[in-house]
């Protein structure tokens, strides 16, 4: 059967990886997976996540629910909407997911139930690669909203855009530390572009796969959502990622919710939800939503790992600064504020791809063609090296 077609290509991605754990060299450097890395350059298994699995003890194997873990999707839902009217009035509706990559899908197949489904849905260019795969796999009109220029977010030609979009449709907001750019619109221009989006009725769906990444608050990375749903009084769903803020990756815990204007409206989200849940993967994974779940429901716990995304995202922080002042000692020909200025795990470094393949091939630097770099990537044994081959790289 499958004679008669061509041979996908590697995911690029995961392909980076594949080379750089291929590569023999001892000094190599990965900046191109999103995954945090201590300062010795290892994945880092959260304190809080160890004193959860801690408390974890004996537990079986049966199902979950269609919805998942009730007290996950209870404590999950009151982490991002705690305070909002929505919340209060008990107009949200919640499912457990794989991870924010399985609520994207499962936000966007509920869409599609709907009598007005909307056909086109938006994203940010650039944007997260899988994005564009999976939104047309599952048969939508995948549009692009201009988002980057020079170093920032380009505010100008993004709106200018949105105000021309299809109303009715959706939109897919980054809430933070925006991939790959890792530039954020400002609360104004947040406000901004949620009047346009009120304006022509598009369905914000928040991808929020950094919260904490930015600020080390999870709070007040989210203030986006609270904002359309309190001050704009708009119906948008959230599509939560744990992996990166709780370093729960490959147990794939997150969390679709869509914020309503009733309970009815709520139930009936819920209901559809349940039943895209079901004729997709029947009920999501239990190990990692039982950690998750604990972590937010234990009070000492959840105070560390408030400090975990401190450190997480401090450290990322001093590493942008490291980083910079590496580059200025050397003379860097260019102009490299951005990589203090955005924020969150990536910088958005604007070289060609040539200099990607000349770093990989001559410094064995391995990062995506688009120039995002992870900056969790960098530590002080590092952060010299990286810049000196940065430096040879675009002298050359
Ligand atoms: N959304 C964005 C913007 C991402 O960068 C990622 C992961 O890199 C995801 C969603 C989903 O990640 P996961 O499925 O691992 O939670």
């Amino acid at each position: 059967a499958f004679q008669s077609i061509d041979l996908v290509p590697p995911d690029i991605q995961f392909d980076i990886t594949r080379r750089f754990l291929a590569d023999s060299n001892n000094d190599k450097i990965n900046l191109g997976q999103g995954a945090y890395r201590d300062e010795n350059g290892q994945p880092w298994v959260l304190p809080s996540v160890k004193m959860a699995k801690a408390e974890l003890g004996e537990f079986g194997h049966e199902y979950l629910p269609i919805l998942g873990l009730k007290s996950f999707r209870d404590e999950a839902t009151r982490l991002l909407y705690k305070g909002t009217r929505a919340f209060t009035e008990n107009r949200i509706a919640s499912c457990q997911s794989i991870s924010g990559t399985g609520a994207l899908i499962l936000a966007a197949l509920s869409l599609k139930r709907l009598h007005s489904a909307p056909d086109s849905i938006y994203i940010t260019s650039p944007t997260w690669v899988n994005h564009q795969m999976m939104f047309s796999t599952i048969g939508y009109q995948v549009k692009e909203l201009p988002y980057y220029k020079d170093g920032a977010f380009d505010f100008d030609a993004f709106t200018a855009a949105l105000g021309q979009a299809k109303p009715g449709s959706t939109v897919v907001l980054h809430t933070c530390a925006h991939n790959p750019t890792g530039c954020d619109p400002s609360k104004i221009q947040w406000k901004a572009i949620g009047s346009i989006m009120k304006e022509r009725g598009l369905f914000p769906i928040f991808d929020s796969a950094y919260l904490g990444f930015n600020s080390g608050s999870f709070h007040d990375d989210a203030w986006p959502i609270r904002y359309f749903l309190d001050e704009l009084n708009v119906e948008l769903a959230v599509c939560l990622s744990m992996a990166k803020n709780m370093g729960l990756y490959g147990d794939r815990v997150g969390l679709v919710s869509f914020a309503t204007l009733s309970q009815d409206t709520a139930q009936i989200a819920e209901s559809v939800m349940q039943n895209v849940q079901r004729s997709t993967i029947t009920t999501p994974p239990a190990y990692g939503a039982r950690l998750a779940s604990i972590v937010l429901s234990t009070p000492a716990i959840r105070e560390q790992w408030q400090k975990d995304l401190l450190t997480m995202s401090g450290r990322i922080k001093s590493m942008r600064k490291r980083l910079y002042d590496e580059l200025i000692l050397l003379e860097t020909p260019g102009d490299w504020s951005c990589i203090i200025t955005q924020s969150g795990m990536f910088a958005f470094l604007g070289i060609s791809k040539t200099q990607i393949h000349h770093l990989e091939k001559k410094h064995h630097v391995f990062m995506v063609e688009t120039s995002r770099m992870s900056v969790a990537g960098l530590n002080e044994n590092n952060v010299q090296r990286f810049a000196k081959a940065l430096d040879e790289t675009v002298r050359n």
